[in-house]
């Protein structure tokens, strides 16, 4: 155990690094390179050596400590401070936060007390403190990085130079230096987002934003990065001006899943420095700085910027990854590279932009998207199912079928906001779906095109046994058995669900018009199947123009009574006045409330109904007609009767 130790046993200055601390030991011992440190130690060296609090790092104090004369713990003191830990972070967007080479101020070498700060290694400390200038990472007469090895304490690691106060570049401590080091808190989070918007001021045009290892630039150039994206966070005005040179593609870069100007904002909110600096700008580094080897492989395929992930594209479209994908599997797009995995999938961002484009392209302007019937594709959705229609195959339709009119207003810039008019696009989609459908459906999706649930699918099948599938089957069932169903007869609930209607009500209207349905089982829930007949569709037509809500102006009734009063007492003019109950009104009134009009205007049944206060009212039903006293109608307004129950009293008298 002789010898276990150094004859110049140096002590750690406080703010020392732990690596500037390891190259001065070396130097007042004769040493060169930390290298010889490990081999006396007999440790393999890893940069988590450096790393505060890694095996590695603890393995290494460990074994430092006795040459030294210090007990480990001691000596893991002295390095205690909170900046050796933030170097490193491996949820952090650039994980280290170091420069590779060393960072040295020339001024402080001047003689022999100088010595690394630990602060330096951090990659927002370019300057120093006390003399006011930038740091130096390569020797200013050779240019060549100052490496670690101990001739950096008297100067060039490279050449004869030696440092001297004119190798300093005189420059004020920048604020997102300044406040960073003053602080005690919250240190972590001003790297975290330093780090995210680091990334995205270096490479402003790329349309991906990859977290990366490493830092590979200068300090110098460091500095006007740091200066760019402190200045993003800190001030609204310079975020809003540096956003705009985005306006050419409309399209925002996207980070960690949000769009780019929502993204600034976040980590501007997060970012706890407030004060501006001077507004600085630098060229984008080149790509082969920061952006991985997979992606500069396929460069011939797409220049760097514009490729885009998978998640990417999906939130360009506005859809899941999955359909996204879905896309590319049915050839609507390409990739530009052809992964294991789908989630690896990357894509020109062109291409995915002119999905958008071509689908918009085909839409015929318009001033008002409040135009009447018509609606975002993005509304019919729901339906798709109805088709066993995905949203990639809809984005499909759109582009291939050129039946379906589009409508777009000048604001509309994404697929799912051109404009249809409901009707006319299920009639062209009803026309042409089979086509597009798979021959054969898993059992799980004959329901589905049905418009039915899992429950009532079961109840159709044990009325209808010859429809697949089979309660026991697993196998895919031949789609044109469902079509010729539906060619034969109508399920109800699915058209209900094309026009957005209850299907108790469409069932009793029809009934009131003597169309009964073919089958609809007893319970809560009810699957109402009719036989496919013209004089259904015609009543259908009816009943649709009745109850859709392109005609919100207009009260429907449920039953409706035309009263004809008969005698007036005074100088009330005779008139007709219509009772009803509510089924669906403009606003304000509850479903079966009583309504009691002023008297109407157009007589001789014929509807709407238009009162003299301005209603309009509507019923599918029967209208029944009643001739009434004065008396009878001034109770009528009193009371909350009927005219049903008027005639009982009539009766009882
Ligand atoms: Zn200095
Ligand atoms: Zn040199």
């Amino acid at each position: 155990m002789l010898n276990l130790y150094f004859p110049v046993r140096t002590v750690p200055i406080a703010e020392e690094s732990l690596k500037g601390y390891s190259m001065r030991l070396l130097k007042r011992n004769g040493r060169k390179r930390l290298s010889e440190l490990f081999s006396i130690l007999n440790l393999k060296y890893s940069i988590s050596c450096f790393t505060w609090d890694t095996p590695e790092f603890n393995q290494f104090i460990k074994k430092l400590a006795p040459f030294v004369w210090y007990k480990p713990n001691a000596l893991k003191c002295c390095f205690n401070s909170k900046l050796n830990k933030l170097y490193f972070d491996e949820c952090r967007f650039i994980r280290s936060f170091k420069l590779q080479s060393v960072k040295l101020c020339p001024c402080c070498f001047q003689d022999d007390s100088g010595y690394l700060k630990a602060s330096w290694e951090l990659a927002n400390v370019t300057h120093c403190e006390i003399h006011q200038c930038l740091l130096i990472d390569s020797c200013p007469n050779c240019h060549r990085p100052i490496e670690w090895q101990t001739d950096l304490f008297r100067g060039c690691t490279n050449c004869e130079h030696k440092w001297s106060s004119k190798d300093a570049n005189k420059s004020l401590v920048p604020v997102y230096q300044k406040e960073f080091v003053q602080r005690t808190i919250k240190q972590g989070p001003i790297l975290d987002c330093i780090a995210k918007t680091l990334v995205i001021v270096m490479r402003p045009h790329d349309y991906m934003y990859e977290s990366i290892k490493m830092l590979k630039q200068s300090n110098e150039q460091m500095h006007y990065y740091m200066g760019q994206a402190h200045e993003l966070l800190a001030s609204k005005a310079y975020r809003t001006r540096w956003l705009l040179r985005f306006t050419d593609t409309n399209i925002f870069p996207i980070i960690e899943s949000k769009f780019l100007p929502i993204a600034l904002d976040a980590l501007a909110g997060e970012y706890p420095i407030k004060k501006s600096d001077t507004e600085v700008s630098l060229h984008p580094v080149s790509a082969s700085d920061i952006v991985r080897k997979n992606r500069l492989e396929i460069q011939h395929n797409c220049p760097v910027h514009f490729q885009i992930s998978l998640n990417e594209a999906a939130l360009i479209l506005n859809l899941k990854s999955i359909d996204t994908s879905t896309l590319r599997d049915i050839n609507v797009i390409n990739s530009i590279n052809s992964p294991l995995k789908n989630k690896d999938l990357l894509f020109d961002l062109r291409s995915i932009t002119d999905i958008s484009k071509t689908i918009i392209n085909r839409g015929s302007l318009i001033d008002n998207a409040n135009t009447p019937k018509l609606i975002k594709v993005s509304d019919l959705f729901r339906l798709l199912d109805l088709y066993l229609l995905s949203k990639p195959k809809i984005i499909q339709l759109l582009i291939n079928i050129h039946e379906f009119n589009l409508y777009k207003t000048k604001h509309t810039n994404i697929w799912h906001e051109v404009l249809i008019n409901k009707s006319h696009f299920l009639k062209v989609l009803d026309s042409i779906y089979t086509q597009y459908l798979p021959h054969e459906i898993p059992p799980a999706k004959s329901g589905k095109l049905l418009g039915l649930s899992h429950m009532l699918t079961g109840i159709l099948l044990s009325r209808f046994p010859h429809l697949p599938p089979n309660e026991n089957e697993e196998e895919n069932t031949d789609s044109s058995i469902f079509y010729n169903f539906m060619n034969d007869y109508l399920v109800l609930n699915r058209w209900c669900k094309l026009n957005d209607f209850q299907p108790i009500k469409v069932t009793n209207l029809l009934q009131a018009k003597g169309i009964e349905p073919f089958f609809s089982n007893a319970g809560l829930r009810k699957v109402y199947i009719y036989e496919q007949c013209p004089k259904l569709d015609s009543e259908l037509e009816i009943i649709k123009m009745y109850l859709d809500k392109a005609e919100p102006q207009i009260t429907l009734l449920k039953e409706a009574y035309l009263l004809t009063i008969e005698d007036s007492p005074n100088k009330d003019p005779l008139g007709t006045a219509l009772f009803g109950r509510i089924v669906k009104a403009r606003s304000g009134y509850k479903m079966g409330a009583r309504v009691l009009t002023s008297l109407i205007i157009n007589l001789e049944q014929k509807r709407p109904f238009k009162s003299q206060s301005g209603g309009a009212y509507n019923t599918y039903g029967i209208v029944k007609t009643l001739k009434i006293s004065y008396s009878e109608w001034s109770y009528l307004k009193k009371k909350s009767i009927s005219p049903d129950e008027l005639i009982e009293l009539r009766k009882s008298k």
